[in-house]
């Protein structure tokens, strides 16, 4: 390569780089990101893992939901402890479940809700897209389907000493109208993969302390998750009653439709929300988003929501924009 070239490639590459660096790209700029595939986006640091361990699926010449289930089942099995059978328990000191999967081609979805002892909530909701002909199993007969299907279950009720020590630190037994969660997480992983197709997954043990039975956005498509092979995929994480009630990730991807990119996308679903919500800005929710031209952002009303981002070149853990009433008022300060 002679010197001139070189130079010319480095300076599109420093562009490209501060391009990805600020979450988001320019028409120039995604030309080469759609080169970036496959892409893998999840929520929190913790998903960086799992997004290498999807990474390494498709290289090795899994699919994309693959991918997504065995990144997601990193998570369910690490020890989270508001994801997987390691998730803190509900009131009645019981881990329950939430989890989903969507493949963009076909527009397949799965998912599950309130299960007790399933060690991958993840796999049984790949098990109902792919061999049921619902879409959502709930609560006792989600547990017997995982079951029927070979997937490990076990006893759901929490280990009783780590049980008795968290209900020590309760200022309540059961939450009441208007009390926020001690402790909640979601693991949301979205894929874009060497064909240009799309798929996601979440999954949770929602709300520590939750009243028995409550099932949060996570398992609900369009809520948790929502992948569209035409135009993008979006993830939540976050209080999920503020999310489910504006089928948020089907906003943010609905947003992508028209033009906005990954980031905007994430960010104006919030400021839309805010408008509609008596809580304003006070709403502990953040979004994943990515697009069909290998673009991907993030948004969240907490400053600094980390997501993971992963590609051949790259993994490493970023910052979603920060939406705050004040941010709110400036029109966002991205
Ligand atoms: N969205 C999850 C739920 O409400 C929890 C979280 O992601 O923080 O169950």
């Amino acid at each position: 390569m002679s010197d001139p070239t070189r130079r010319a490639f480095l300076k599109q590459t420093t562009a490209a780089a501060a391009a990805l660096a600020a979450g988001c790209a320019t028409p120039s700029t995604a030309i080469r990101l759609a080169k970036r595939r496959p892409l893998i986006v999840s929520t929190w640091g913790f998903g960086k893992p799992a997004n290498e361990l999807a990474l390494k699926v498709l290289q090795e010449g899994g699919s994309a939901l693959d991918a997504v289930e065995q990144g997601v089942r990193l998570v369910e099995s690490s020890g989270n402890t508001s994801v997987g059978l390691s998730g803190l328990p509900n009131a009645a000191g019981v881990v329950q479940l939430d989890a989903c999967i969507m493949n963009g081609p076909g527009h397949q979805a799965g998912s599950v809700a309130g299960v007790e002892g399933v060690v991958h909530p993840i796999s049984a909701a790949r098990l109902v897209m792919e061999k049921t002909p619902h879409v959502m199993l709930v609560g006792p007969g989600a547990n017997w389907f995982a079951r029927q299907n070979g997937l490990g279950v076990r006893d759901g009720q929490a280990d009783e000493a780590s049980y008795r020590a968290w209900l020590a630190r309760q200022k309540k037994p059961v939450p009441g109208k208007g009390d926020k969660p001690e402790n909640h997480d979601t693991i949301a992983l979205l894929i874009l993969d060497e064909n240009g197709d799309l798929a996601g997954g979440c999954s949770t043990s929602g709300w520590s302390g939750k009243v028995p039975g409550r099932v949060g956005d996570s398992p609900i498509i369009g809520g948790g998750v929502y992948v569209d092979n035409a135009v993008g995929a979006a993830g939540a994480t976050g209080l999920g009653e503020n999310v489910m009630r504006y089928c948020a990730s089907y906003q943010v991807v609905e947003n992508m439709r028209h033009g906005m990119s990954p980031t905007e996308a994430c960010a104006e679903a919030i400021r839309r929300i805010a408008r509609t919500d008596p809580k304003g800005m006070d709403l502990a929710i953040n979004f994943i988003a990515i697009n069909k031209k290998g673009e991907f952002g993030a948004a969240g009303t907490q400053a600094n929501f980390p997501y993971s981002v992963t590609t051949p070149e790259f993994s490493e853990v970023r910052k979603g924009k920060p939406l705050s009433q004040a941010t709110q008022k400036e029109g966002g300060n991205e």
